[in-house]
């Protein structure tokens, strides 16, 4: 039996392939040996709302990944774990909905000082009963929903193959900045789905991580190894050999081995994963809207199923949205929410909210002309 599996985790971002880049020049260097006797393997994650050009590059990179070392890199979905986006996890949805929905919902909106005494209850200070003793915040009551509403969500509540889509209709609403969902289902729980029967037969696991410091003060406080212990005894140990590195260090690996980057990034977008993430910013929104239109119709359709099967949303008619509030400056009238729609044309306007069209129309005239035009936030062009 292997003793060990070094993991190599692959996005279709600058970072992801500098580790690719670097476990490859490994293997050339020293052999397998230097993973203990085992190729490595490698991971990718679709939920269904990557970029098609992130799709594309990845199968670029296994192309790549093939010529030079015969290795492939494995797609892992959602789809593939059981009970988390397959029929059994709709048809419990779909019981639960009927039963909850049928119900009138009461809901307290803690306020103020109410909530300082609830973080004191929930840090063991206070007790329950002293908490909500006090408390005479307001309780909003929403009715049952009617029936038509009802049957129309549970129509809709059936697994469509799309990992992504599959979660915000199951969960009832789109990912939140608090609630980021989407990464831990979509993404980190099939990688782990795969790894997980190696760990319980006791097989120790490193995965090779393309983090850096520089990207942000929390990433900068993880330490460059992490090691945890399985309960089988197998060691699960995160590995983040480009830890030091720049941007510029690791878009020069692949210009090393003549790979070629994401094309996003030449498009004005600084991360390649989803389309779009809901952590998206102002100029790369502005950016993805005017050169993938057809994504923009899919978040629209997305938006209109969710809210179908949101009771707030369902009751209201409102319609649900990909980015949350804090993102995209909403409607106050709808708990600061922004509809894609509203989102992009938010992102078409300068710091104080004014409409910059007459820039806008001749930079959406060139992109039009010229289609690729160097947009990239770390110069690669220069
Ligand atoms: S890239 Fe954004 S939208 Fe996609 S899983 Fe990660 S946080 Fe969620």
């Amino acid at each position: 039996m292997i003793a060990v599996q070094h993991f190599g985790s692959i996005s279709g971002g600058k970072d992801s392939q500098a580790v690719l880049c670097k476990m490859v020049e490994r293997i050339e260097r020293k052999g397998l040996e230097a993973f203990g006797n085992t190729p490595p393997r490698f991971l990718s994650a679709d939920n269904g709302h990557e970029n098609p050009i992130t799709l594309d590059h990845i199968a670029y990179l296994d192309d790549w990944l093939r010529q030079r070392v015969g290795l492939r890199i494995e797609t892992v979905s959602a789809n593939d774990v059981p009970g988390l986006t397959d029929a059994a996890a709709f048809a419990r949805k779909r019981a639960m909905l009927r039963e909850e929905w049928s119900k009138e919902k009461r809901r307290t909106r803690h306020k103020g000082a109410c909530n300082q005494r609830r973080a004191a209850w929930q840090a063991g200070a206070i007790t329950r009963a002293e908490w909500t003793a006090q408390c005479d915040c307001p309780v909003l009551v929403s009715p049952p929903v009617p029936d038509h509403l009802i049957e129309q969500a549970i129509a809709l509540l059936h697994p469509s193959g799309i990992p992504f889509l599959d979660m915000v209709m199951l969960h009832g609403r789109f990912p939140g900045t608090k609630t980021r969902f989407c990464t831990d289902e979509t993404k980190l729980v099939p990688i782990m789905h795969r790894k997980r029967p190696l760990l319980d037969a006791g097989v120790s696991v490193i995965d090779w991580i393309g983090e850096r410091a520089d990207e942000s003060p929390a990433r900068a406080k993880k330490p460059p190894i992490q090691s945890t212990r399985h309960p089988s005894g197998a060691r699960q140990v995160l590995y983040r050999p480009i830890f030091r590195w720049s941007a510029a260090d690791a878009f020069a690996i692949s210009a090393r081995h003549g790979l070629k980057h994401n094309p996003l990034y030449t498009m004005g977008m600084s991360r390649v994963g989803c389309s779009t993430c809901i952590m998206v910013k102002k100029r790369e929104l502005r950016a993805w809207a005017m050169r993938f239109p057809a994504e923009v119709n899919r978040v629209r359709e997305w938006e209109r199923l969710v809210s179908l099967v949101s009771r707030r949303s369902a009751v209201a008619g409102t319609p649900a949205s990909l980015l949350p509030a804090p993102t995209v400056p909403g409607d106050p009238a709808d708990h600061g929410r922004a509809t894609i729609d509203r989102a992009i044309a938010w992102s078409r306007t300068s710091r104080g909210g004014r409409n910059y069209g007459l820039f806008l129309d001749q930079e959406q005239r060139e992109a039009d002309e010229h289609g690729l035009r160097c947009d990239s936030e770390y110069g690669l062009c220069e």
